[in-house]
């Protein structure tokens, strides 16, 4: 679903150094107050929503279980229910806020199906608009990123605060 989509800031992520703490785990543990400089969008009893640090388009979403588990197998059906409901939530928010026109929908299983982070199971939601290749501003820096990344979270953020049940 990626290969036509151009990021050059990848290449910070798969040459730099990998942090030794997961952070989806992270996520959960951090605090709301952390919320904004993590990119976390939103932290559900079993689940949680963030910004993809390393995008393949703009406003890549990922969800992930808030347990350290590597596999769809290894949650039980509640933690399956909050994963899943939250992927459905997420999507339906990612549309009301970036009115793009189709979502890509994925999860990778394991490092041969491209998981960069395999041991903690996350999905990815990248919103999609017709004939796209050129709708990220063309950022051929990687330092401008972190802007640009603060940016969409504060507009994606809103969408998930209504969100009954979420613990902020
Ligand atoms: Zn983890």
């Amino acid at each position: 679903m990626t290969d036509r989509l151009w990021a050059p800031w990848r290449m910070e992520y798969i040459l730099g150094q990998k942090p030794s703490e997961c952070f989806f785990c992270e996520h959960v543990t951090c605090g709301q107050q952390a919320h904004r400089e993590r990119l976390v969008l939103l932290v559900k009893k079993h689940a949680h929503a963030c910004l993809n640090r390393y995008p393949f388009a703009a406003a890549h979403i990922m969800v992930a279980p808030n347990r350290h588990v590597s596999d769809l197998s290894l949650l039980d059906a509640e933690e399956y229910g909050d994963l899943m409901n939250l992927l459905r939530l997420s999507a339906e928010r990612l549309r009301k806020a970036t009115r793009c026109e189709g979502i890509n929908i994925g999860f990778n299983l394991g490092k041969a199906a491209g998981a960069g982070v395999e041991e903690h199971l996350h999905g990815h939601l990248v919103p999609r608009w017709s004939g796209d290749h050129n709708f990220m501003p063309v950022i051929g820096e990687v330092r401008v990123m972190p802007d640009y990344l603060d940016e969409t979270w504060s507009r994606l953020q809103p969408f998930f605060v209504d969100v009954q049940g979420a613990a902020f």
